[in-house]
């Protein structure tokens, strides 16, 4: 079989309400780029990148040249040709190459007519556990509704978001607000659901003196881990020294390199394999083989997903013997999905893992095309963008924190043209 073309399509798929992240960031609707490879036998893939736009496309047409002729089912080839690990220091194509390799697992499961997990091994699991991830929300500035800003509005939240879905873990976004405010919705969090599990992320915004005052004031509750408190390998190892949590990451462990120095020198407890930053579900079961061999945990980490993306999560998560972590996911805050039949659902708090050949999952033409058309309105996202804190940088914490002040999304560049967006599946 050969690969006789590529194509991207950047869709913008709208959210129940902005979601705030860390370092000033927030996203108000969800641009992804849809991948699609054709093959000879008539056998499209299907793959999925972040963000979109130009450069998504572009990057996209650019690999056309090397993929056109190459055999889908040359996957260690393919790796080779995209991401060449020897170049890696000055190429890191990762996201590219994973989105390409969802294609073509995507295409080697049609053609044998079978799910791609059966071609990661097989699967340990039917169903793939999740957890609620929390974020602070903007109003939404269409509905005027939405907003999560104080402990109570988080708690109420959760409470829809487990009735609903059925959720046992909560993970809550933090590095938004000072972190006094944040632990008292963390500990709100906690005194609401005992028996739960939680996991709080402030995106490494602390310093190594904060994430420690703050780790002590929440080792007293039922954590999975203390997930990206501070930044780098040096400040968590510093951290994980003086914080009897787990820490995880998904920042200073996502490749092959950084998993190796952690393992000599440990800074970080858990893994949190994301199957676009590793460079594609089988980096991540490879990295999920060398952590069960060194008994280092992992989890299945979120970067924000449409059904695509998240097919590949729930592949990668049933074939893993060894994870004993819910998995993240932004899913739930969508309005919708580009796949036929509409969203995944989730039941007792997590998702079943698609049968179907491939990724089991295919796209509804109608709706490509609408939220492509959204997106083409729209343009892309500029995620980093926090008019409260206009002098604030990562790597310096905690100079310009913003008050714990309710924010009128009007206030918010970027926020007001969701007004017109739907806050409901396009029908
Ligand atoms: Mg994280």
């Amino acid at each position: 079989m050969k690969i006789t073309d590529l194509r991207a399509t950047p869709v913008t798929v709208p959210l129940e309400a902005p979601l705030r992240h860390a370092n000033g960031a927030h996203w108000g609707r969800f641009v992804r780029t849809i991948v699609e490879v054709d093959t000879d036998e008539g056998i499209t893939g299907l793959g999925e990148l972040g963000g979109g736009g130009e450069a998504a496309q572009s990057a996209i047409d650019g690999l056309k040249r090397y993929l056109v002729g190459h055999d889908p089912f040359q996957l260690e080839a393919l790796r080779f040709k995209i991401a060449n690990p020897t170049a890696s220091l000055y190429n890191n194509r990762n996201q590219l190459l994973a989105a390409i390799e969802f294609a073509c697992l995507d295409i080697c499961g049609k053609a044998l007519d079978t799910p791609v997990y059966n071609l990661l091994g097989g699967k340990v699991r039917d169903r793939v556990p999740f957890a609620s991830y929390l974020f602070f929300r903007f109003d939404h500035p269409g509905t005027g509704s939405g907003e999560i800003f104080s402990p109570e509005q988080l708690v109420e939240h959760a409470r829809e978001l487990k009735a609903t879905h059925g959720f046992r873990c909560h993970k809550l976004k933090g590095g938004v607000f000072p972190p006094d405010h944040e632990l008292a919705c963390y500990r709100a969090l906690a005194e609401a659901f005992p028996g739960d599990t939680f996991r709080f992320d402030p995106n490494s915004v602390f310093s190594v003196r904060e994430a420690i005052r703050f780790g002590h004031a929440i080792e007293h509750l039922d954590n999975d881990y203390y997930e990206d408190p501070t930044w780098g390998l040096s400040g968590m190892r510093q951290v994980r020294e003086a914080v009897g949590i787990p820490l995880a990451t998904n920042t200073v462990v996502v490749n092959f390199e950084q998993l190796a120095t952690n393992l000599r020198d440990p800074a970080v407890d858990v893994i949190l394999l994301d199957t676009t930053f590793w460079g594609g579900v089988r980096a991540c079961i490879k990295a999920a083989g060398i952590c069960e061999t060194f008994q280092q945990p992992i989890s299945v980490h979120s970067s924000g997903e449409l059904g695509i993306q998240l097919a590949t999560m729930l592949h990668l998560g049933a074939v893993l013997p060894n994870l004993t972590f819910a998995a993240d996911a932004h899913y739930h805050h969508l309005v919708d999905d580009v796949i036929v039949g509409g969203k995944f659902t989730y039941h007792d708090g997590s998702i079943a893992v698609p049968d179907g050949p491939g990724l089991g999952v295919s796209l509804d033409r109608e709706r490509l095309a609408y939220y492509a058309e959204v997106f083409n309105k729209l343009g892309t996202y500029a995620y980093d963008r926090d008019p409260a804190r206009p002098d604030w940088y990562p790597l310096i914490p905690n100079t310009s924190w913003a008050k714990p002040e309710h924010t009128d999304s009007a206030s918010v560049p970027g926020l007001a043209e969701l007004t017109d967006l739907p806050t409901k599946p396009y029908a």
